[in-house]
């Protein structure tokens, strides 16, 4: 019984290595999500993707969450993952997994390049609740993801405002010509 627990409990995690690989999962995250061997997971990584695991790379700071459009990719993929924990009591890495398949499909059918890889998403999920968190925009009302020793009294999520770099350049360089375009639609437009 032992025996055939075991092999099953193997053939489960070959098998969730597996789908990590094809979903773009680096060798840290295989490590630290599956009870595989590193020589193991090498050898399987090799055999998916037909190339060796690129070199160890440190993990991204939790601020790169924080920053405009990383921002608003992670908010995204927290509230999927939030609400698979939820609503279908999913948990670990099977909860990631599916959380970034939902994400991938998101982006797909808004084509948006999808700037989480999986190791980012799982990067942002071990932040959470330590680092990072979640606060209701202000304007809005959604959940997004903020600093979480740093909770503004009123925050406003990446969707209601724009990041400060296009901002001034918006400023600083199309003012003229936009407020010309503007005027020109309203001459020539109807009373609207
Ligand atoms: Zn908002």
């Amino acid at each position: 019984m032992v025996d055939a627990n075991t092999d099953h409990s193997e053939a489960d995690e070959i098998q969730r290595a597996v789908e990590l690989i094809h979903l773009g999962a680096r060798l840290q995250l295989l490590e630290s999500e599956t009870r595989l061997s590193r020589e193991r997971l090498v050898a399987l990584y090799e055999e998916v993707t037909g190339a060796a695991p690129g070199a160890a790379m440190p993990p991204l700071p939790a601020d790169w969450f924080l920053v405009w459009k990383p921002n608003i990719h992670a908010s995204l993929f927290i509230s999927i993952w939030r609400y698979l924990k939820t609503f279908f009591g999913m948990q670990g890495v099977d909860a990631i997994m599916q959380a970034y398949r939902l994400y991938l499909g998101h982006m797909q059918a808004t084509c948006l390049d999808p700037i989480l890889s999986v190791t980012r998403a799982w990067t942002l999920t071990r932040y959470f609740g330590v680092l990072l968190d979640t606060a209701p925009c202000s304007a809005c009302g959604h959940d997004f993801v903020v600093d979480a020793h740093a909770v503004k009294s009123s925050p406003v999520c990446g969707f209601c405002r724009a990041p400060v770099a296009e901002t001034t350049a918006h400023r600083e360089g199309g003012e003229l010509g936009y407020k010309a375009a503007g005027d020109r639609t309203g001459q020539e437009g109807d009373s609207r």
